[in-house]
C-alpha cells in the first residue's frame, strides 16, 4: 500500500503557523519554513518590533507573513486569534515554540512562577491545538511539531516548573499522535539541549559546552533544521517521537 500523500489545498499555497516566531529558535524556524515555500501565520506576544522584522524578511523572500499577537496562556485570546482563520483555511504545519522560564529552587518558587510556566509552555499547546485541529482533521493532512526540552526528559535543578511543562508536552505529543495519525497528521516533538538565545543569556554557556559531547552549545539553526525536516520532507514515517537536538547528551 502506498503512503498517503499530502493533499495540496486548491489554492496551491502551503501555510505554516509558527507560534512564538518573533525571536530565537522560533524566528529561525519561521525563516527556514518561508525559504521552503510556506506562507506564515507568525505569532508573538511582547516583541512586536522583532516580529515585524521577521515579517519583512519573509516578505523579502516573496512569501506572505500574517502577524498575530496573542498570549498563548489565554484560551480566549488564542481561540480568538486562530479559530476562525483556521476554519477558513487549515494550516499545513503548526510549530508550537512559545516558552518561558522562571527558574528557582522549589523552596523559593512562587505559585505564580509555577502557574505562568505551565500555562505558557504546556496549556498554550492545548489552546493552540484546540483552535486549529478540527480544520486540520477535515483537511486530512498536516504536521505538528512542539518544542520540548532536554530538561523535560532528564529534569534540571532549579527548573521544576519548566521541566514539568516540557515533560507534559512530550506526553501531549504522544497522546495527540495516537489520536490524529489516521488522518495523516504527523505529530512530533523536538527536544533541544543548550541553545544560545535570549532564554539562555544569563547562563555560562562556555561552561555548559564542556558538558556536551560535541563540546559546543547549539545554535538556533541546529534546531530549526530538524523542525524544517519534520515539516517539509515529503517521505515521512516519523510520528509520535521526541527528537533530541542536544549535541549528544544522554536522555
Ligand atoms: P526566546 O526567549 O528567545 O523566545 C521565546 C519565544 O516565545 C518568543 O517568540 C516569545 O514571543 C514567545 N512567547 C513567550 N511567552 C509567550 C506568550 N505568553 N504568548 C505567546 N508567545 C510567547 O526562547 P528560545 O528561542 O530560546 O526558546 C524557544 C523554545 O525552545 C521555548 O519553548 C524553549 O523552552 C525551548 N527551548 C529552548 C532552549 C534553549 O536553550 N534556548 C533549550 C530547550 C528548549 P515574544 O517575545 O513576542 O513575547
Amino acid at each position: 500500500m502506498s503512503p498517503p500523500r499530502r493533499q495540496a489545498p486548491s489554492d496551491g499555497k502551503r501555510v505554516a503557523l509558527v507560534v512564538g516566531g518573533s525571536r530565537g529558535i522560533g524566528r529561525a524556524i519561521a525563516l527556514r519554513l518561508a525559504r521552503s515555500g510556506f506562507d506564515l501565520w507568525l505569532t508573538y506576544h511582547g516583541s512586536r518590533e522583532a516580529a515585524e522584522e521577521v515579517a519583512s524578511l519573509v516578505a523579502g523572500m516573496g512569501r506572505e507573513c500574517t502577524l498575530l499577537r496573542f498570549d498563548v496562556a489565554s484560551f480566549a485570546e488564542t481561540t480568538g486569534a486562530l479559530q476562525a482563520r483556521a476554519e477558513e483555511r487549515a494550516p499545513d504545519v503548526v510549530v508550537y515554540n512559545s516558552g518561558i522560564t522562571r527558574d528557582k529552587l522549589v523552596v523559593w518558587m512562587s505559585e505564580d512562577d509555577w502557574s505562568q510556566v505551565i500555562a505558557t509552555n504546556l496549556t498554550g499547546f492545548y489552546n493552540v491545538t484546540r483552535a486549529v485541529l478540527f480544520s486540520m482533521l477535515r483537511a486530512r493532512r498536516g504536521r505538528i511539531v512542539a518544542i520540548s526540552s532536554l530538561a523535560g526528559q532528564v529534569g534540571n535543578a532549579g527548573q521544576m516548573n519548566y521541566a514539568a511543562s516540557k515533560a507534559g508536552l512530550i506526553g501531549a505529543v504522544k497522546a495527540l499522535a495516537l489520536e490524529v495519525g489516521k488522518r495523516n497528521i504527523l505529530v512530533n516533538a523536538v527536544s533541544p539541549g543548550f541553545i544560545e538565545t535570549d532564554m539562555t543569556a544569563g547562563i555560562d554557556l562556555a561552561h555548559m559546552a564542556q558538558l556536551v559531547p560535541l563540546q559546543r552549545v547549539g545554535t538556533v539553526e541546529d534546531v530549526a533544521s530538524v523542525v524544517q525536516f519534520l515539516c517539509c520532507e515529503e517521505h515521512m514515517y516519523i510520528h509520535g517521537q521526541i527528537i533530541p537536538v542536544n549535541g549528544g547528551m544522554s536522555t
